[in-house]
């Protein structure tokens, strides 16, 4: 069968129970894909032919005895921010180019235990700082859509593989957004969580206040089977929350879309920046929404402003302090020959972490210097319940509430955006994570250079469900989640 790679989860994992193919027909038809295509897309850091044909054969002895979980036999691709053992986890850095770490991450247990066969690691902006991918040590990961624009940042490496279909799904992470804007560059849907739905034990720390892991797949139904693997509470994390988790799956038509009151604010419309055709793809998304009975709402979010200067303390501050373990003694890179331990702190971190990275840890620790923390750091953490506080008040009016995913469609690789611009690109993300909210984005089109377009959805506190399944139930009225780029008609 030469096109597996089109199946939906559902379908692939249907297939593999009535032994219409076997797990290891299925991995190989994706270890082939990325033999002959990822040379063009550069999604994947590591390939795992040998593991993953093991764990396909795994599978497919649970599915002939009968005692396989839904998902066995299904391949996915992890983010190279989650913890592998035995397998190099890198978070796109020259830090932890030698990095094998001795246990998984939670997420990548739960994946394994369910039966899910891991085809590699995948490419992403070094320590998940940034927009574009372009940051990672091993070169830029290419836009399926148009390899010579960026798949968005920094789950670029997830959402290329899911694009040119080089895995069916994958995990992705996401501080600021970056599961949203690289799934809303690359046509994608792609869940970030409640802060505490997902563990974060295992995953290399950005900002902890802000990271959660997620699905990134072609559709909300797929992203669901993914989430009922990934989420739960774990007593490894001691931020992840002790709440029943949904399931995901059963609940896709719960929500009734019919009457839902979906907020418009009038600040986010109204941004510098926001492209013209991104704007009208998303209206037109809300008017499909509309005329199947969704009820839409304008609504106020004044602390729009603050949302980039805010994430842009607090992220750098947690960063600083959590990338301060990398010191060349430990783990990871260590420099040649140093002269003194404080020589071999300082050349193993200049010389391994790229420009980004380091800019961050300076914003960091100035912010959180003796001098500055109360003018800086504290302020920002104040403006940040004021920023939780705006979008309570609006959840009093309104179930969930409307945005683009990012103002633009993808850069092109290179654009060289200075720091500042590259920031404002993720005005529309940053405010859900600085408040811990649940959203989603779901593709809604093009612009005229043939580049997705993303709506964002955001919901309260452990909606992830009824934004699944708002999606999913926009998604059986339009077939956006069903174009696929060139790349990926392409056959091994
Ligand atoms: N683009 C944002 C940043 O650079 C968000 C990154 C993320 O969510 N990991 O920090």
């Amino acid at each position: 069968m030469t096109d597996l790679h089109r199946l939906s989860i559902r379908e692939m994992a249907e297939g593999l129970k009535s032994a219409q193919f076997s797990s290891r027909e299925l991995t190989q038809h994706y270890l082939d894909r990325i033999a002959k295509l990822d040379d063009r897309v550069n999604s994947y850091v590591t390939v795992t032919p040998e593991y993953a044909l093991a764990q396909a054969d795994a599978a497919d002895n649970l599915l002939k005895n009968g005692t396989a979980g839904t998902l066995a036999g299904v391949p996915l691709a992890h983010k190279d921010i989650f913890c592998t053992q035995g397998i190099k986890t890198s978070a796109g850095s020259r830090m932890l180019d030698n990095f094998i770490s001795p246990y998984d991450a939670t997420v990548v247990a739960k994946a394994k235990a369910a039966g899910l066969v891991t085809l590699g690691k995948v490419n992403m902006d070094e320590f998940a700082m940034g927009s574009t991918s372009e940051s990672s040590f091993y070169g830029a990961t290419k836009n399926p859509w148009n390899l010579e624009h960026v798949p968005g940042g920094s789950s670029g490496g997830s959402a290329a593989v899911v694009a040119a279909d080089l895995a069916p799904f994958a995990t992705g992470t996401d501080t600021g957004g970056s599961i949203r804007q690289p799934a809303s560059f690359c046509g994608l849907t792609g869940l970030k969580p409640t802060y505490g739905r997902v563990s974060r034990f295992g995953m290399i720390a950005f900002a902890s206040s802000l990271d959660q892991g997620g699905p990134m797949a072609r559709s909300a139904e797929d992203c669901a089977f993914l989430m009922n693997t990934i989420a739960g509470h774990d007593a490894k994390d001691s931020t992840s929350i002790n709440k029943e988790v949904d399931d995901y799956v059963a609940n896709l038509n719960a929500t009734a879309v019919k009457g839902l009151r979906i907020g418009i604010p009038k600040q986010y419309f109204n941004v510098q920046g926001l492209d013209a055709e991104v704007k009208a793809r998303v209206e037109e998304s809300l008017k499909t929404l509309e005329n199947m009975g969704a009820i839409l709402v304008e609504i106020d979010l004044n602390m729009t402003e603050a949302y980039v200067p805010t994430y842009y303390l607090i992220a750098p501050a947690e960063a600083s302090s959590n990338l301060s373990r990398y010191d060349g003694v430990r783990y990871g890179y260590r420099c040649e020959n140093p002269k003194d331990i404080l020589d071999l702190h300082k050349r193993s971190r200049s010389e391994a972490f790229g420009a980004e990275v380091q800019r961050r840890i300076l914003i960091g620790t100035y912010a959180l210097s003796a001098g500055y923390y109360d003018a800086y750091y504290v302020k920002a953490q104040k403006v940040r319940r004021l920023i939780q506080q705006d979008f309570l008040t609006a959840f009093e009016n309104v179930d969930v509430i409307a945005a683009p995913s990012a103002p633009t469609t993808a850069y092109k690789i290179g654009a060289n955006l200075s720091p500042t611009e590259m920031y404002l690109g993720d005005i529309y993300t940053l405010a859900v994570n600085l408040a811990g909210l649940p959203a989603i984005n779901a593709p809604v089109g093009f612009d005229k250079d043939s580049l997705p377009v993303g709506l964002q959805l955001i919901g309260n506190y452990w909606s992830e469900s009824q934004l699944l399944s708002i999606v999913h139930q926009y998604q059986q009225n339009t077939d956006w989640h069903t174009k696929r780029a060139a790349i990926a008609e392409e056959n091994a």
